[in-house]
């Protein structure tokens, strides 16, 4: 088990020293503000926004029972990614450890920052073993990512799998948990506080209907958070996405409405691809999504999007061939999705016979 983060991180961040924003130097309130170089002619924005949006914080910290102090807001999770990534790897020598198939930003954020990339390809069923995981890790491995409930795939991983790996790990783990509204097992979240290597990631981007406003959140242990915030951009989360999350995150009735709608209509909408002996396999899904195999991809991409709908392909990732991960959206807009597949398979029955 790990003891000391400040251990792990990369010298050049050990020893950075942070720059310091006027919002940072001077705290409190003032008469007249002469020290950021701001216009002083009012409009909504003329004044730099609380670079650790503290409002925020208290909010999300009280909804969410973590003490404020191992809260850290990105500029949507893409850019705390990044932010680990740079804390911990060394470019050109340190790795990551990923699962096959998973989100793409995290190789991708790696390989903008010359880090390498070890994939651990999942099973058939999108499952794999701690022990399996474990034994791929070496020295140069500082990262691992778990993304769970995981894209594409939609299934969740054991709490147990996780923390055995959080325990055993000498490195960073992280668990992205961009789904868990939509899933029946719990957040680990409560778990920063005991495992000083783990970091949650969750967003605004899915449950909350917030992707514009780009603000994911990170949980976890002080000296993470610390690290986090000496390497951000001072004022990396606008005003305007302070003020709108701030009303989101007071006003959650609406999500867990929405959030019990969208669950409803994935099983609905799994009920009725079922039907169609084109439709190979359907995933079970813990996320508002639904990874479907089917006959053919590629054809069947192209004609809904000639419907106007858009999925996403998945064929060509690994355990996806034929897979199409679709979005479970409005009642309305499911059921003009499934009406279109309704008429492309009779359709085709017609012309295959
Ligand atoms: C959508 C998604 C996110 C969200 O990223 P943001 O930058 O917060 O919008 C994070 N992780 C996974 C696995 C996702 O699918």
């Amino acid at each position: 088990m790990i003891r000391n983060i400040k251990d792990l991180l990369r010298d050049n961040i050990k020893h950075l020293e942070p720059y310091k924003s006027a919002r940072v130097d001077f705290k409190g309130f003032a008469e007249i503000y002469l020290d950021a170089n701001e216009s002083p002619y009012p409009s909504s924005y003329n004044r730099y926004p609380d670079p650790h949006q503290l409002d925020l914080k208290k909010e999300i910290s009280k909804k969410k029972n973590v003490p404020v102090a191992n809260i850290f807001f990105g500029n949507g999770s893409d850019e705390i990614i990044d932010l680990l990534i740079r804390a911990f790897c060394n470019p050109g020598k340190d790795k990551i450890l990923t699962l096959d198939p998973t989100y793409g930003m995290y190789a991708v954020c790696a390989s903008v920052n010359d880090v390498g990339v070890i994939k651990l390809k999942l099973d058939k069923n999108f499952g794999f073993k701690a022990e399996n995981l474990l034994s791929m890790c070496n020295d140069e491995v500082k990262i691992i990512f778990i993304c769970s409930p995981n894209n594409p795939s939609g299934n969740a991983f054991s709490t147990e799998e996780i923390l055995s790996i959080v325990e055993n790990f000498e490195g960073i783990v992280v668990l992205d948990e961009a789904y868990i509204d939509f899933s029946k097992y719990s957040s680990l979240i409560s778990y920063v506080n005991s495992f000083c290597n783990l970091v949650v990631l969750q967003t605004l981007s899915k449950a909350y209907a917030g992707a514009a406003l780009r603000i994911g959140m990170a949980y976890a242990d002080e000296d993470i958070i610390e690290v986090l915030n000496k390497i951000k951009p001072p004022y990396n989360i606008s005003g305007l996405s302070q003020k709108e999350a701030l009303r989101l995150i007071q006003n959650t009735d609406d999500v867990m409405v929405h959030v019990s709608e969208i669950k409803a209509e994935r099983e609905r909408v799994e009920v009725e691809l079922k039907s169609y002996k084109e439709v190979l396999g359907i995933y079970p899904s813990e996320t508002n999504f639904l990874l479907v195999r089917v006959v053919d991809a590629t054809t069947l991409y192209g004609f809904l999007i000639k419907k106007g709908i858009v999925v996403r392909n998945r064929h060509g990732q690994w355990n996806c061939d034929n897979c199409l991960r679709i979005t479970i959206g409005t009642k309305a807009e499911n059921q003009f999705l499934l009406k279109n597949l309704n008429e492309y398979y009779n359709a085709e029955d017609i012309v295959f016979g």
